[in-house]
């Protein structure tokens, strides 16, 4: 790879608290961001995660707990900043889109689509639900409701900026078609093509007397942006849109993290959006599942299965969390969340293994007064059968295939323990240097495994492989 790597997750809404979805997201970027980090070396790779912070939605809220604007979003922005920090999620960015910086930059993004002409101005009637922040039609009505917020939407009649959507439908689908790999999971690959083949142009502002809480339309102050034109730019102006042209270019296009319910404007209208602009598509899109109630069932309030991130953490940990959403919960596909699930794969797969195996060698290299971690001096047959898993999760990890890396690892310790059974190094009968043999051979591997599993619990891996450096032992995972 000689380019430089930028992940972005997409920027949570600042009208409610962070939810176990974000958490998702936020640790599964967290954990590419580092596997990359240690590959690319950290000047390598630029992490980017944020707050959305426009829109009706917010204003309301806001006036609802009788702040002002600007302290509410200061408020939960700050919110998602602690979760980041609780979840070990460390970015190089927090992008906050109600910043001057940000409002400049989006302006000139709108200059660029307005200079190509892809923007108009027509006037629009309709049914307006401010829960989704947009017109909704009389078909997605549900007896007269929208069906996501179950509100009965406003009549408006205003004018409104458009943008050319539809005239990008040829130019995605070429892109699709000669980058199949762009979106992950690539079943997902048919819906998006169906979404741009009916996209339609969208309106892309707003009445400023509808929407006080919003950027200005470039020489059109009655108009302000609509919420999702002016989120979307973050993601180029945080490497240098508007700002630092040899920024983005060292840095555009990256890798965009989202969820199921994002496919449209990640796929369709960002990318249309960077044509427009004249910028590069995006250079890979990942889609992660969702995490469902323990019922298999969307978590929702009435349905009483709603897990909080914050509950978790309180009960477990933030790195047993990390470790489940990451390796108990599908990278791609949507799996419940099973506390029992939890418990079981920490134990097994963390405590029983990995961590058993570390204990054992630490111990067996103590009592028997043998030197370790000399990795220059590895059995032949036992270093190939190790490096080959090593390369297989390295591989899975380049793939963003989390769950799967992290499986292989799993593999790689149970190999170990296998190894350690069979040679019994405990055994009298063996030779100081045959022991020695067998526990540096194993120094090696917990050394890998360590390396391996940093993504994704970086905490305990750097007390492990402070341990094995010392020879001190630790129980590390401690069963739950
Ligand atoms: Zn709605």
């Amino acid at each position: 790879m000689d380019k430089k790597l930028y992940i972005t997750t997409t920027l949570p809404y600042v009208n409610a608290e962070p939810h176990i979805g974000h958490a998702l997201e936020f640790v599964q970027a967290d954990t590419i961001s580092r596997y990359f980090k240690i590959k690319l070396g950290s000047e390598n790779v630029f992490f980017n995660v944020g707050t959305d912070e426009h829109g009706q939605k917010i204003f309301r809220k806001a006036k609802e707990e009788c702040l002002e604007i600007q302290d509410f979003v200061d408020k939960y922005s700050q919110r998602f900043k602690d979760f980041c920090k609780l979840f070990l999620v460390e970015y190089d960015s927090f992008y906050r889109t109600s910043t001057k910086e940000h409002h400049k930059a989006a302006q000139e993004f709108w200059k660029k689509c307005q200079d190509n002409g892809d923007i108009y101005k027509k006037r629009y009637s309709g049914r307006y639900c401010v829960g989704c922040e947009r017109f909704i039609t009389e078909k997605e009505l549900v007896d007269g409701k929208c069906p996501d917020h179950g509100t009965e939407p406003e009549f408006r009649d205003e004018e409104n900026y458009f943008f050319k959507l539809s005239g990008y439908r040829d130019h995605l689908l070429n892109w699709l078609k000669s980058n199949p790999d762009i979106l992950k999971p690539v079943s997902k690959l048919e819906e998006l093509k169906s979404i741009i083949s009916e996209a339609e142009d969208i309106s892309i502002s707003r009445l400023r007397e509808n929407l006080p809480w919003g950027i200005e339309v470039p020489n059109d102050p009655e108009q302000v942006f609509y919420v999702w034109f002016d989120a979307l730019t973050n993601y180029a102006i945080a490497v240098g849109f508007g700002s630092d042209e040899k920024r983005l270019n060292e840095w555009w296009p990256g890798i965009q993290l989202f969820g199921p319910d994002n496919l449209r404007f990640q796929g369709c209208i960002w990318q249309s959006m960077l044509a427009s602009a004249g910028l590069s598509q995006t250079a890979k899109l990942l889609e992660h599942g969702m995490v469902l109630g323990s019922d298999g069932r969307k978590m929702s309030k009435t349905l009483g299965n709603v897990i909080s991130p914050f509950d978790q953490e309180e009960k477990y940990g933030a790195e047993v969390v990390r470790f489940y959403l990451l390796s108990g919960i599908s990278t791609y596909s949507d799996s419940p969340y099973k506390e029992e699930d939890l418990v079981n794969m920490y134990n097994s797969r963390l405590a029983n293994n990995f961590g058993n195996l570390l204990n054992r060698v630490i111990h067996l290299s103590n009592t028997k007064e043998v030197n370790i971690n000399r990795y220059d001096d590895v059995e032949e047959d036992f270093k190939t059968k190790v490096d080959s898993l090593k390369d297989e999760a390295e591989s899975l990890y380049d793939q963003y295939e989390i769950a799967l890396a992290s499986e292989k690892v799993d593999m790689l310790a149970d190999f170990g323990n296998k190894y350690i059974t069979e040679k019994e190094p405990w055994n009298k009968n063996l030779t100081k240097e045959e022991v020695e043999k067998i526990l540096n051979n194993l120094s090696y591997l917990l050394n890998i495994v360590i390396s391996l599993y940093t993504p994704i619990i970086p905490n305990s891996c750097s007390k492990a492989s402070k341990a094995l450096n010392d020879r001190e032992s630790i129980i590390l995972f401690n069963k739950i």
